[in-house]
């Protein structure tokens, strides 16, 4: 075997080893979407591993806590700052079940978190590439690497399965409604705007 294929094979076995990791790391970003899923909320799971250690493991709790800055990213960095002390995140990689937002873009640069590694692509409201790029921002002093399309399947599913419920449920309570005697005769009010839902932002 020639130097040049050792050399290739080993950049390949690292490649495997580091995917790998991702796909690990994902995984508990999904169990964190699940959660957030079982308490109602768009399920969007985030993660933070620094050196190999797991330092955040957060969930969107927007609704539960009642704010717009609940999302799973904010969460997971305000636990690793607490976490190393810092407000620098220097060596960490974030794992995030969905391409996050403007908000969370924004403190990803901030907290200069050096890789970012993300499950589904939200091409409507996305701020890792999908409407901007705001972690690679050539005019800003901090560019994140970003890793695309790590579960990328399974972090769609959860969300999908999430919408799908939610609107079957909206249904059924509906047609409950339609079947009581009492409200059959109500005046049809609008329906909800539900756009937002199906651009999978964190509502
Ligand atoms: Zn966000």
């Amino acid at each position: 075997m020639s130097i040049f294929n050792r050399k290739t094979s080993d950049e390949e076995k690292e490649l495997l080893r580091q995917q790998k990791l991702d796909e690990k790391y994902m995984n508990m970003a999904l169990r964190e979407a699940d959660k957030a899923a079982a308490s109602n909320e768009v399920p969007i799971g985030c993660v933070i591993v620094h050196n190999g250690s797991v330092i955040a493991k957060a969930r969107n709790r927007r609704n539960g806590n009642h704010s717009a800055l609940g999302h799973a990213e904010i969460i997971a960095i305000q636990q690793a700052n607490k976490k190393i002390g810092d407000w620098r995140l220097d060596d960490c990689t974030m794992y995030v079940t969905l391409e996050p937002c403007q908000m969370c873009a924004g403190a990803i640069v901030q907290s200069r978190i050096p890789r970012v590694v993300i499950g589904a692509m939200n091409p409507k409201a996305g701020c890792a590439g999908s409407v901007i790029n705001i972690l690679q921002l050539p005019e800003f002093n901090h560019h994140c690497d970003i890793t695309y399309g790590i579960l990328e399947d399974e972090c769609s599913q959860v969300l999908s399965d999430f919408f799908t419920n939610l609107r079957a449920s909206k249904k059924a309570e509906e047609d409950l409604k339609a079947d009581d005697p009492e409200t059959a005769f109500e005046p049809v009010q609008a329906e909800p705007d539900c756009k937002d839902d199906s651009d999978h932002n964190q509502e």
